[in-house]
């Protein structure tokens, strides 16, 4: 017996006599991955009439299916139309759909990349694609037209391209590993990745963006928690989005995470027909926490191609946010976020608890709808703040004060230059102005 019937029935059907260490490693699994619409008819008995088959061939054939024995056996056959792992695995017709308002690659990761692999959008942290493929394409994925496009594991030249970059701007603290999943390198390379960066002195913590723990769990093996306890601090951050997920086989990879020492991490994607529930994403969040995987955010789905079909109004996202907020613990609260088309980077939005404000008084409310006043001081003596760090009191003298140009919104708050407002590069009144000064 591997672990349940399905399983069971999924791994005979594969090969005869399988055994459980089979289905337990890995390579095995991405073996046998389902990479065609017959294999999954075979594997599961669920059979598509003719028209639909055609229909979902020719959607493979633009977006690749790829899922691992160990994911399609969480599907409930009896009622798979409906199953969260079934649409964020198989898909359909649906993604040929393309709207208007879609983009192929809605956050400008590519405008925004100076070098092959690597996404420079926030001053002090990168993201480094260190591979296009994963172990189960997921159907809402933002890089769809990217990942699985083809099977490329770039080489250690390449990879070295991104890793230059890296150790040439010094303002980068922070590399964040994604892909495609980092996970899919062998061990070998991760390590020899991993030494490289950790090399570069100004880099001061690592993240791996990775949803094996929810696809191909077995990946999480004590080999490779090894080669990843050499390079502390490593933060993990993973990708479940609905409590089915949460099985035995993935808590024992997160609970080789956690106690490897690494601080877990979740990203969520608010998807419609799946996860967009106050209930059943509360039931995700603290399945999380009690596995020691801290919520880290909650996506709204960006605009890529073909994903309408998941997309809700980010009113449901806010709904959800209202249900959390002081009906659970603080730390099972994920931060919802719409990543900004066009590559504006991510943008926190929340219910509002501010309901009004005078010069010495706040008005809020709770999550009971108590309306309460905070008093605000007397005296409070306004700081002028020039950015001058080194003639300050405060005792704010940390010696290695590198950035303290403040920019963006920071600036408009900030007492050091002049600028009142932030105005669009291509604004038509400024530049009638400039024309009449001229
Ligand atoms: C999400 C993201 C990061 C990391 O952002 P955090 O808010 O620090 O997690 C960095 N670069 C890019 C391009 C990203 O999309
Ligand atoms: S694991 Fe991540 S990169 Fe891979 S298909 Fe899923 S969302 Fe895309």
């Amino acid at each position: 017996m591997i672990y349940n019937n399905t399983q069971q029935n999924i791994a005979n059907r594969i090969e005869d006599q399988p055994k459980i260490s089979n289905w337990k490693d890995w390579k095995w699994q991405m073996k046998h991955s389902i990479r065609s619409v017959d294999k999954f008819e075979e594997l599961t008995g669920i059979k598509f009439d003719k028209n639909e088959k055609t229909e979902l061939i020719e959607t493979f054939e633009k977006f690749p299916l790829s899922i691992t024995p160990y994911y399609l056996s969480l599907i409930d056959k009896k009622n798979f139309r409906n199953d969260p792992v079934f649409k964020q695995a198989f898909g359909g017709i649906e993604e040929l759909t393309t709207l208007k308002s879609e983009l192929e690659d809605p956050l400008s990761e590519d405008r925004d990349s100076p070098v092959e692999g690597i996404t420079h959008r926030y001053p002090d942290r990168v993201l480094f694609h260190v591979s296009n493929i994963c172990s189960m394409y997921c159907r809402h994925c933002t890089r769809k037209r990217k990942v699985g496009d083809i099977d490329f594991v770039p080489s250690k030249d390449q990879l070295q391209t991104g890793i230059k970059y890296i150790a040439e701007n010094p303002q980068v603290r922070d590399v964040l590993l994604s892909g495609g999943d980092p996970f899919m390198l062998p061990d070998s390379k991760i390590d020899w990745l991993l030494s490289e960066i950790s090399k570069i002195p100004h880099v001061e913590i690592i993240r791996i963006g990775t949803r094996m723990p929810v696809v191909l769990p077995y990946r999480i093996t004590d080999d490779l928690v090894s080669i990843l306890k050499k390079y502390q601090p490593l933060w993990i951050n993973t990708h479940f989005n609905h409590p089915n997920e949460i099985t035995s086989s993935a808590k024992e990879a997160l609970a080789k995470l956690a106690d490897g020492g690494f601080p877990l991490g979740n990203q969520s994607v608010l998807l419609a027909d799946v996860n967009d529930c106050p209930r059943i994403m509360k039931s995700l969040l603290h399945k999380l926490v009690q596995n020691r995987v801290r919520p880290y955010y909650l996506y709204q789905c960006d605009l890529s191609e073909g994903l309408s079909h998941f997309r809700t109004p980010i009113g449901k996202g806010i709904e959800i946010m209202e249900s959390l907020v002081g009906h659970t613990s603080g730390f099972a609260r994920p931060t919802y976020v719409i990543d900004a088309p066009g590559g504006g980077g991510k943008i926190p939005v929340m219910p509002n608890y501010i309901i009004s404000w005078s010069t010495n008084k706040v008005v809020l409310r709770n999550y009971e709808g108590v309306i309460t006043t905070y008093k605000e001081p007397d005296s409070y003596e306004p700081k002028m703040c020039d950015r001058e760090c080194e003639h300050c009191n405060l005792d704010l003298k940390m010696g290695e004060i590198d950035e303290s140009e403040a920019i963006g919104i920071e600036r408009l708050l900030s007492n050091k230059n002049d600028s009142i407002s932030l105005i669009p590069e291509d604004n038509e009144r400024i530049s009638r102005r400039e024309e009449n000064a001229g």
